[in-house]
């Protein structure tokens, strides 16, 4: 490897000193913030780089993408799908993901049952919110959100483990308190269905803040690997 990773290393020790005081400063001092590395357009030795660093979680959107850089992987990583999933994809990531973030139609979910249940496993979900309400971004409106967590929940191979959403840069404070209350909303329903572990939210622009608003896992892309030049 004769690249220069240390702006990864810089990068990653700015976010954990970040997270931590964001911890302190909001959160109980045992809560644990997980953290994901974002890997879309990022050449696999650089992701590498990153799980040598500690990384354990990586977050996948295309699935073409991912598909031709996985070999490529330390396999330490653990990868959960954050992208729109197409429903005939799914049968090319259903062995080699821990966790699909973005499940947001009933369509999705039937076919990751089928080839989980096919395949022997269960898979873990999170359900995608449109917490902006924004045309541009999937998701299932938040007023849906506990009916369609319940509907997911009734899928015998797909464990629900919480919410994801993206929220709109613009007023993003705003959203992150309203996915706080939301997933508060449907954890004190206590529905036999589903779990309420996991509040994915919080990007390079706004983890501080998430934290700040409940997120327990925040995954960061180009604050980690740099700008990206498109996407
Ligand atoms: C790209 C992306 C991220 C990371 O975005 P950054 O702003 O680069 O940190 C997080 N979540 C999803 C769903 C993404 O597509």
């Amino acid at each position: 490897m004769n690249n220069d990773y240390s702006y990864i290393d810089e990068n990653l020790k700015k976010i954990r000193y970040n997270i931590n005081e964001a911890v302190a400063k909001y959160r109980r001092p045992d809560e644990k913030i997980r953290l994901m590395a974002v890997t879309k357009t990022v050449a696999p030795e650089a992701v590498n780089y990153a799980v040598s660093k500690g990384i354990d979680l990586l977050g996948e959107n295309r699935v073409q993408e991912y598909q031709s850089k996985r070999d490529f992987y330390d396999k330490s990583a653990e990868v959960h799908i954050i992208g729109h999933l197409q429903t005939n994809k799914v049968k090319y990531i259903i062995n080699s993901v821990s966790m699909i973030q973005s499940v947001d139609s009933l369509r999705l979910a039937k076919e990751i049952d089928r080839l989980a249940r096919e395949n022997n496993r269960i898979m873990n979900v999170l359900c995608e919110i449109n917490i902006g309400r924004e045309e541009s971004k999937s998701g299932v409106m938040p007023e849906e959100a506990f009916e369609f967590a319940e509907s997911l929940g009734e899928f015998q191979n797909i464990k629900v483990c919480g919410l994801m959403a993206v929220p709109p840069a613009e007023n993003s404070e705003k959203f992150l308190c309203e996915m706080q209350n939301l997933y508060i909303d449907i954890s004190e329903k206590k529905s036999d269905n589903i779990s309420m572990d996991i509040l994915s939210v919080g990007m390079t622009g706004d983890y501080v803040n998430a934290i700040k608003y409940g997120s327990t896992l925040v995954r960061i892309g180009s604050g980690l690997f740099g700008a990206r030049i498109y996407k």
